[in-house]
């Protein structure tokens, strides 16, 4: 049977591997001048270096311009996924051909489960829904050694926080919110699951030197304002992108008055300004966090290292550490901020909201309060929640909006159900929702009357508030703000209501004014454990456990490799020229395509159907040669039947949006070869060169007018480039109707990247190498 708790040599097998790291950073100092003071960023991301002189040296004046020029290549500790996106990392990761992880791995079974009306229908009626992915995932954890958490044991960035996250620990985790482990000191980067393949088969995972932006924190919290609203605050100033390519690194006084929980709340949110990830130094709240999590040799030696060196420590920024950007938040001044709708950076202090709504004619009454999830479900944040419904129900107040609650963990839940705060929740009217995404993720059926394309507003605790991301109504406005907030707001159930200035009137006549939210950072007997059928799996291979994976399967397929790249040039012809924009989701759809991520051939079948073609203005329309009309993969099928493979030719900045790696495989699996651009979205060209794809941009971008759908085109130049690992020219041969012409392309790829596409893929060339 498993224990509660981890053992002692659990706990010694996730600590990270500190003396080494150490050592790792005295070499880096060695080599960036051992006087030269470092943010702990640095400290932590080049210690993880596979080779830090290769990639400190190289471009870098000498490692003096390292941030946002060198490339590192990095070995992280641990990789954590989730349910939806470890489909396609394992099926990758399989493909290798590995016994094991070469890290130590989790997967989290929390985005495929619903949040509607409770946990007790939910969770069963999801699990039996998915149950062939689930399946999956568990027979895959349990052949490799991998961690699997079943549905219900909660929400990945929850899980890893109270049992892998450590100070000066760096991990991927295929979600964009995995920066929550830094709220606990580590580097924790989002990827796409080809990025996790790397480190799981312990190839350098590659990564430009971010900048770091330092957060510089006076002062202490008191009253309403939370964690919650530091980011949203910051979210505010540096809007959705502000973030790109930096780590947002938090120090200054104001960090020891935080609580654990609260910092990763803070780190959590910093996905939704662009950042790489976001950190905090050792601190003060952290130790008592890992005392309670069960991990106390992890805080005595967390708390050694922090002593060790003085101000040079392994887990704190140097003294005199210089950041590329500094913002200063006063914390004693801080105000509550509510975030939204429609994106998180719109972003108005709370007294000021009543008026913007009024400004904006946004609804003055809103139908949901959502509180808890990966965010913000801290034993703190159900306290100081609870210490407000206390209030209210005491005045005889009852919820005016529908009133949900997603616990982030199986460990919280226990535990605030045992502290008697589970309770006070439900007794009030709220319904408690799986220990799961839920709600956050668009699996949230609502059982009030909101039609679809029906304007109306929502308040969560949540993170994201695109259009449709809750309950798939473009039109319903997400509200982010504190858990403590939006619990108060749902006893008026007005969106103009101001807890700190107005009241509510009582059944009996009077007002009702709320007292500042109280709560307490940690449960006094430590966490329960809950529900031992919750509790992971060992982290011990088991060669004999069969991969449960159907051949009549519509939702998983096993993948075949790519064919290695031609020992001649490629002759190719146009899919399509794409016009104007193309995100990742013009590529590949989200959405209801979502139940195919593990089945390549039939989410293929949503490629490119967002694009419009550029030749007849139509979306989804694709011309084949001999004149007829189809969808683009209707054309791209058609083609890879004939043993055609294709290009697209498109505008500037494709692939922007997001890192979803099937924008790359899908093209790749279709009979694409080449993505001719203006310009790529840096994050989907590298993806393309993982998948076997060259990306190559117009030299003259008046080329892109002169060409069309059908044109045959050759590659001039290509395989030569790529067999001497980036150099030389290419161009491209085009020809139509008799005509033919040359097109200059360029390209930037990299000796490892030429390996990828002349392998047919990183994955090809990974799985070559561990066989050797
Ligand atoms: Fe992502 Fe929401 Fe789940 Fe957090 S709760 S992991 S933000 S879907």
């Amino acid at each position: 049977s498993k224990s509660p708790y981890p053992s002692a040599s659990t706990v010694a097998a996730r600590t990270p591997p500190y003396e080494k790291l150490v050592n790792n950073l005295q070499q880096v100092r060695r080599i960036l001048g051992p006087a030269r003071p470092l943010t702990l960023a640095e400290k932590i991301l080049y210690s993880h270096l596979a080779s830090p002189e290769a990639s400190l040296l190289d471009g870098t004046d000498n490692g003096r311009n390292v941030r946002g020029n060198a490339t590192l290549k990095l070995k992280p500790d641990r990789v954590a996924m989730q349910d939806a996106s470890a489909q396609m990392a394992l099926l990758q990761f399989m493909s290798c051909g590995l016994p094991s992880t070469a890290v130590p791995a989790s997967i989290h079974c929390d985005h495929m489960i619903v949040g509607s009306r409770g946990a007790d229908v939910d969770l069963p009626e999801s699990i039996k829904g998915n149950k062939e992915v689930f399946d999956f995932l568990e027979s895959a954890s349990k052949r490799y050694g991998i961690e699997f958490w079943p549905p219900g044991a909660g929400i990945i960035h929850q899980t890893v926080l109270e049992n892998y996250s450590a100070p000066g620990l760096m991990m991927l985790g295929t979600d964009s919110h995995t920066p929550n482990a830094g709220g606990l000191g580590a580097i924790a980067i989002g990827v796409g699951g080809a990025d996790a393949v790397d480190a799981l088969v312990d190839a350098p995972w590659e990564l430009k030197a971010p900048k770091i932006l330092g957060v510089r924190l006076e002062g202490q919290l008191s009253g309403w304002a939370s964690p919650k609203d530091i980011i949203l605050k910051i979210a505010g100033e540096l809007t959705v992108r502000g973030g790109t390519g930096f780590i947002i690194e938090y120090f200054g006084p104001g960090v020891d008055s935080l609580t654990c929980t609260g910092m990763a709340t803070t780190c959590n949110m910093g996905a939704e300004v662009g950042a790489t990830t976001s950190l905090f130094p050792l601190s003060p709240g952290h130790i008592p966090y890992l005392e309670a999590t069960h991990r106390g040799s992890i805080a005595r030696a967390a708390e050694k290292l922090g002593k060790d060196a003085g101000d040079r420590n392994y887990l704190t920024a140097d003294k005199g550490a210089e950041y590329d950007k500094v913002l200063t938040i006063d914390l004693s001044t801080l105000e509550p901020h509510i975030n939204g709708p429609f994106t998180p950076d719109f972003s108005t202090p709370l007294s000021k909201f009543s008026e913007t709504v009024s400004e904006n004619n946004w609804p003055e009454t809103f139908g949901a309060g959502l509180i808890g999830s990966c965010t913000n479900s801290s034993f703190e944040d159900m306290t100081r929640c609870e210490s407000l419904v206390k209030q209210a129900e005491a005045a005889g107040l009852k919820p005016k909006a529908d009133f949900f609650l997603s616990p982030g963990s199986e460990q919280i839940r226990a535990t605030v159900s045992t502290s008697g705060t589970l309770d006070t929740f439900t007794s009030a009217g709220a319904i408690v929702l799986a220990n799961a995404c839920g709600p956050c993720i668009g699996q949230w059926t609502r059982t009030d009357d909101v039609k679809k394309g029906e304007s109306n507003a929502i308040f969560t605790s949540y993170n994201r508030n695109f259009p449709g991301r809750n309950d798939g109504n473009r039109e319903t406005m997400n509200f982010l703000a504190s858990p403590d907030l939006v619990t108060a707001m749902v006893y008026s159930g007005r969106t103009t209501f101001n807890p700190l200035t107005d009241t509510i009137e009582t059944p009996s006549g009077t007002p009702f004014k709320f007292e500042p939210p109280t709560g307490t950072a940690l449960p006094s007997a430590g966490f329960e454990s809950g529900n031992p059928e919750f509790l992971p799996s060992a982290p011990i291979p088991d060669p004999s456990s069969e991969v449960a994976v159907s051949p009549t399967s519509s939702r998983l397929a096993l993948l075949d490799p790519f064919p290695p790249f031609p020992t001649h040039e490629l002759s190719l012809r146009v899919l399509l020229r794409v016009k104007g924009q193309c995100t990742t989701d013009t590529i590949s759809a989200a959405g209801p395509w979502l139940k195919y991520k593990g089945h390549l051939p039939n989410i293929s079948e949503n490629t490119l159907i967002g694009a419009v073609n550029a030749d007849t203005g139509a979306t989804n329309q694709a011309i084949d040669v001999d004149g007829s009309a189809r969808t683009i993969p209707e054309l791209a099928k058609r083609w890879k039947a004939q043993d055609q493979e294709w290009l697209v030719v498109a505008d500037s900045n494709y692939g922007e949006g997001s890192a979803r790696e099937h924008a790359a495989l899908q093209p790749r699996y279709l009979g694409g070869r080449v993505i001719l651009a203006k310009s790529f979205a840096r994050i989907h060209e590298t993806n393309l060169k993982k998948q076997g794809i060259v990306p190559l941009t117009f030299a003259d971008e008046g080329d892109y007018d002169r060409m069309k759908g059908c044109d045959e085109v050759e590659t001039v130049g290509l395989l030569e480039c790529l067999q001497s690992g980036g150099k030389g020219e290419v161009q491209l041969k085009v020809k139509r109707d008799g005509e033919e012409w040359v097109v200059n392309a360029k390209h930037q790829l990299s000796p490892d990247q030429c390996g990828f596409i002349l392998a047919g893929s990183a994955l090809n060339l990974l799985a070559r190498q561990g066989k050797e």
